[in-house]
């Protein structure tokens, strides 16, 4: 899906943010089905967050549309505050309020007249919390943090929710178990939801969709399968996944590289970037492309090798675990799995 298409529950559309002399987003487009969990990945300070705050009605565009649920949020002259946009958003710090206790922090985000005292507690049901309401912030873990935060986000019953950064304060150890446990939250409540993050291999878990920034713009929209297996460029490439990029040729269906002779679906002729994942490749001791083992690294399930080409071009290689290769050592890479071209600039 190019951005901007599909079923738009969320549309952005050329969104421009300047401050100063930076181009935060230069003409970004984004759109989101409802009920998706869809993850903004891309480079540090490529307008991820600037793109999450325009959305929350906290930074105002410079050009461009904002549209939720089908209504204008920004653009025609229109610029709709942040708490009437049915926005809810969860911070990287979570932002709680430390002097007040977990019934006051969800109560904040609840709109006047609602029975407060109900409502705090069926929130705190839902995202797993029951009888926390009288505790302090500092005496939560950060998982239970997070959840409160999520709470007092969906308190406003919000139709779309924004987290920027969600799991990035939370221990490496409890982080994959508190990410499994808020995907799961997010699907229950069917909410549709937009989710910032560095790490690529939870957007590529968690989310239905995943969208790829680069300085300013989204490059890229699909489910995480095509945007790991058919990246747009070789930007997109080589942010998604262990991408070796090296210069070749394609003709007639094959690619002539470094690695050799290979098959390549392309729909051009001439010169052209290859892409070959690291796990697309294999090690061999007789034959294949010489290269020279630089360093492993050891995962227990896998190895990751560095090894160089000829050229001095490094190359990545994920095999399963079991060879024995030692820094030095010579031997042979195979291309196994698909390799992609892209047309030189
Ligand atoms: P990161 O992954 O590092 O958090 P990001 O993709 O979220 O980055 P943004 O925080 O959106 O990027 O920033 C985009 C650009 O806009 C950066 O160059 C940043 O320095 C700049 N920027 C963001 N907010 C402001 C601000 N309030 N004032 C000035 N420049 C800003």
């Amino acid at each position: 899906m190019s951005p901007g298409s599909g079923t738009e529950f969320l549309a952005c559309r050329g969104v421009v943010k300047r401050f100063g002399s930076t181009v935060a987003l230069a003409g970004a487009d984004l759109a989101a089905r409802q009920g998706d969990v869809l993850a903004l990945v891309g480079p540090s300070g490529c307008g991820k967050t600037t793109l999450l705050r325009v959305v929350a009605g906290f930074e105002q565009p410079d050009a461009g549309e904002v549209r939720l649920e089908g209504r204008v949020l920004n653009g025609r002259g229109i610029s709709v505050p942040p708490d009437r946009r049915r926005v809810g958003m969860v911070f990287q710090d979570f932002a709680l309020f430390p002097h007040m206790s977990v019934a006051r922090n969800i109560a904040f985000g609840l709109p006047k007249g609602v029975d407060r005292r109900r409502r705090v507690q069926e929130l705190l049901d839902l995202v797993g919390l029951p009888g926390l309401e009288a505790r302090m912030p500092h005496e939560l873990s950060g998982g239970q943090q997070q959840r409160v935060a999520m709470a007092r986000a969906l308190a406003a019953e919000p139709a779309l929710m924004l987290l920027d950064e969600p799991f990035s304060n939370l221990d490496p150890s409890i982080r994959q178990r508190v990410r499994s446990e808020v995907k799961q939250l997010i699907r229950a409540i069917g909410i549709t939801a937009v989710f910032v993050t560095h790490d690529q291999e939870e957007a590529l878990s968690i989310a239905e969709q995943v969208a790829v920034m680069v300085a300013g713009r989204v490059r890229q929209v699909g489910a995480p399968h095509e945007v790991y297996s058919k990246p747009a460029d070789r930007t997109v490439a080589a942010f998604i996944g262990e991408a070796n990029l090296l210069p070749g040729k394609v003709s007639g269906g094959m690619s002539e590289s470094e690695l050799g002779r290979v098959p390549v679906s392309a729909d051009f002729a001439g010169n052209a970037e290859m892409m070959v994942r690291a796990e697309d490749l294999a090690i061999t001791e007789h034959g294949g492309t010489p290269v020279e083992v630089e360093h492993v690294e050891y995962y227990g399930h896998d190895m990751l090798v560095t090894a160089r080409l000829g050229s001095g071009r490094p190359l990545r290689v994920r095999l399963k675990t079991g060879l024995e290769l030692q820094p030095g050592q010579r031997v042979g890479v195979t291309v196994t799995g698909r390799m992609l071209a892209f047309p030189s600039p």
